[in-house]
């Protein structure tokens, strides 16, 4: 009898700890004081392992993605975001290098914008016109963290309250944006905001990647591939036009795999506008369902990045202003050595009523989910 006991308690025993959550998330996220802003406050960096050895690195400034070690075809690890030596370069850096941007990720035609028959005027940053969010946009302020303890994945919330005003924008808003590494080596960024009154919200993520994760290389080499059948087509200022241009026949055909070197310095007016690729393509599919958007091969190290996401647009920025001014990680970044695919709303559309609504009203929360999914081929 007492023998039967014993075999009944050890087989509940063995049933608990087999259920049992094997994988702590906490021990999965290292976490330490990364530098200290000129006006006291200290920024904090989160390093997140999965179980494959991958890693992302984040800081509160911006709720930035630093690194982003990932391996290749042989199992070799190498970072492959482009990015800064220590929290001055962040403070510095006017090209957004892994920052989550805002409110509004891209332009707005001069910065103004209506709703509900009020007129606002946002910063003006970049010609004419306001990028990303403004001058003191969502990169460059700090954020709150939060490491996720019941996350079954090593997870760290950021949050921000963006004040009525900033940068012109109307209502207080909160923004939380979730960043998780799977053990698909899936680094996944997730979206909420809300708001006390009606606004306008776009943000989106700015890691330059560079698969080859030699960063003296450039990026003309990769292969992408976007879902897209259109592309917003733009002014010399970069603005949206408000059409959709069929992609067919030109090069922003990205329909099938295609070698972004081949015919980026193409003589076509909007190569001529962006200096190379630096647009939006209309992401097939439903605007709030996670669909792949596009693929970025690396054919040297069998590097693949695969972005899912559940906006209605991609812009592909072909790191055309990069320079050689600014530097880290042993380099400095020249022209084109870095590539950004960000999930978004499509630019300008505060002024487009026939792009998708970037509206906020009180009670709605803004959502987006965009994967950035490693492997290798
Ligand atoms: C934009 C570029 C801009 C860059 C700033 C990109 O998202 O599309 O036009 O120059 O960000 O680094």
């Amino acid at each position: 009898m007492q023998k039967a006991f014993m075999v009944v308690m050890f087989a509940i025993l063995f049933f608990s700890l087999s259920c049992s959550p094997t994988k702590q998330a906490t021990t999965m996220v290292s976490q330490s004081p990364y530098g200290i802003l000129p006006d006291g406050r200290t920024v904090t960096q989160f390093t997140l392992w999965n179980a494959k050895g991958a890693s992302a690195t984040l800081i509160t400034y911006g709720a930035t993605v630093t690194s982003l070690v990932m391996p290749d075809r042989n199992g070799k690890y190498a970072d492959i975001v482009l990015g800064y030596d220590s929290l001055g370069g962040y403070i510095a850096d006017n090209a957004y290098f892994g920052a989550i941007v805002g409110r509004y990720g891209n332009r707005i035609g001069k910065g103004k914008f209506t709703l509900d028959g009020k007129s606002y005027q946002l910063t003006v940053n970049n010609g004419e016109n306001h990028l990303h969010g403004g001058t003191l946009g969502f990169h460059k302020v700090l954020w709150e963290a939060k490491v996720l303890n019941d996350s079954t994945e090593p997870s760290v919330a950021f949050t921000y309250a963006s004040k009525a005003g900033d940068e012109g924008y109307p209502a207080n808003v909160v923004v939380t944006v979730t960043y998780m590494l799977t053990d698909q080596n899936e680094l996944v960024v997730e979206y909420a905001g809300t708001t006390d009154a009606p606004t306008i919200l776009n943000p989106t993520h700015h890691s330059y990647f560079n698969l080859t994760g030699d960063f003296t290389k450039t990026i003309l080499d990769h292969q992408l591939t976007i879902d897209a059948e259109g592309y917003t087509p733009v002014d010399a200022g970069l603005i949206t036009t408000g059409k959709i241009e069929d992609v067919a026949g030109t090069p922003m055909d990205f329909r099938t795999a295609k070698v972004i070197g081949e015919r980026i310095d193409d003589e076509t007016e909007q190569l001529r506008f962006g200096k190379g690729y630096d647009h939006n393509w209309v992401i097939r599919g439903s605007h709030g369902t996670v669909r792949r958007a596009a693929e970025l091969y690396d054919p040297s190290t069998g590097r693949l990045l695969t972005v899912l996401t559940d906006q209605p647009g991609l812009q592909f920025y072909s790191g055309n202003f990069l320079d050689g001014s600014t530097g880290g990680k042993g380099v400095n970044y020249q022209f084109r050595t870095g590539l950004c695919l960000e999930a978004q709303c499509f630019p300008d559309s505060p002024n487009k009523p026939q792009f998708p609504s970037v509206v906020l009203r009180p009670g709605e929360t803004y959502q987006q989910k965009t994967v950035y999914h490693f492997s290798t081929r």
